[in-house]
């Protein structure tokens, strides 16, 4: 993260025709908008009606204001797109490069519901998927063929924390005419930086570190130069439109957004180090840790970690896990992550593979380290470990 970055999220966006005086831009909520006259109506229309207000469903300043402030975050991109959801995102993006006949190269360590998505709706409109190894790098030119369309990168990857090569990957994709699209959700553009990366799609879910608060869904798409106008055009096809009162609550959390990922990144790694050194753990799963598949990568290209990694529970069973998770006191046990609040679940990403296994010494535990003292979260894993020896294991 660099100090610019910690400027721009508190001033981009903020336009003064949008905020009119108000630090904080408005919620503009509408679906009507009102014409002086029938000329003034038809002048109105069009498929471009970005920044101008025309209709509800097109956005009003309060979720321009958070478009944009993300676009500025993103260097070299065009212009953002925001969703309901960060799947709602994925799922915009995807048809807005794909047609019946295409096929899609996934990584392998893509979010589940991405995986369902290209398994699903994709293959049910003629568009085949072929899942790739996270650690291809350049190698992913063997496996574009006459109807590769597009590449969908992750990284690091979900659940197991592989970092691809993207930089690699988006040069031969460019070279061969194929679409990049990177869910950018872990690092987010103040920690990795897509489009100077090659990337033609950078999709986030909001619904994580932009919010920040675990209260609300929301999902953005930033397209790299030339890529915006067909985002937006099927994204209006689609319908797709972000309340303006969680768009609000996004750019709200965004104006944190800098020192938050900071602390997140720097108590995740305490976290990480101190299980490094116990006895019940295998793997720690931290880009940050030379034992991570793709570290040197990550030393490279991102400028820090963010809160979320896993660890392997060494020689534990199902029921060990589950009695470990339970007696966290500190930790929720819940979906998603983000926000302030530390979260443990258990995750079982051979469940969600094809083409790679990766095997660990024992089942995995998801830790989304939250902005409590790292101290504080020690001890609780620490009382965790003692309770679930007590039961047995
Ligand atoms: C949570 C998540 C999503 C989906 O976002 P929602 O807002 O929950 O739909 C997409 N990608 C990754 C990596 C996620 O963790």
């Amino acid at each position: 993260m660099s100090d610019r970055d910690a400027t721009k999220v508190v001033s981009a966006g903020r336009r003064a025709e949008w905020t009119q005086g108000i630090v904080n831009p408005p919620v503009w909520r509408a679906s009507t908008i009102l014409y002086d006259s029938v000329a003034d109506l038809r002048a109105a229309a069009g498929p471009d009606t970005h920044h101008r207000l025309f209709y509800g469903r097109r956005g009003t300043p309060t979720q321009w204001s958070l478009a944009d402030a993300l676009t500025e975050l993103e260097p070299g991109a065009e212009a953002t797109f925001l969703y309901p959801s960060g799947v709602a995102a994925i799922a915009a993006a995807l048809l807005t490069v794909l047609s019946p006949g295409d096929e899609l190269l996934c990584v392998d360590s893509a979010y589940d519901p991405t995986r369902s998505l290209a398994n699903g709706l994709l293959g049910r409109m003629g568009i085949a998927t072929r899942f790739y190894d996270p650690l291809i790098g350049a190698g992913i030119a063997d496996l574009i063929g006459e109807r590769t369309r597009a590449i969908l990168l992750e990284s690091p990857g979900s659940l197991t924390f592989e970092v691809q090569d993207i930089p690699a990957i988006t040069a031969v994709a460019s070279a061969r005419g194929v679409t990049t699209l990177l869910d950018n959700t872990w690092a987010t553009p103040l920690l990795f930086r897509a489009v100077e990366h090659g990337v033609d799609y950078s999709i986030l879910a909001c619904t994580k570190y932009v919010v920040g608060h675990s209260d609300v869904m929301l999902g953005s798409v930033t397209a790299a130069p030339g890529r915006f106008a067909a985002l937006r055009d099927t994204s209006h096809q689609l319908g797709q439109v972000a309340s303006p009162d969680d768009a609000w609550l996004g750019s709200r959390g965004l104006r944190t957004m800098a020192v938050r990922l900071a602390q997140h990144g720097a108590s995740a790694l305490q976290v990480a180090r101190w299980l490094s050194t116990r006895a019940e753990v295998g793997e720690v799963l931290h880009p940050a840790f030379s034992s991570c598949p793709g570290h040197e990568i990550f030393a490279r290209d991102f400028r820090g970690p963010s809160g979320l990694f896993a660890f392997a529970l060494r020689g534990g069973r199902e029921a060990s896990r589950a009695a470990f998770i339970d007696a966290l006191r500190l930790f929720g046990i819940g979906y998603s992550w983000g926000g302030y609040e530390s979260l443990a679940i258990p995750v079982d990403p051979a469940r969600h593979r094809s083409v790679t296994r990766p095997v660990f010494a024992g089942p995995l535990v998801r830790l989304q380290i939250g902005l409590e003292h790292p101290d504080d979260l020690i001890a609780d894993l620490d009382q965790a470990f003692a309770a679930a020896h007590a039961c047995g294991d």
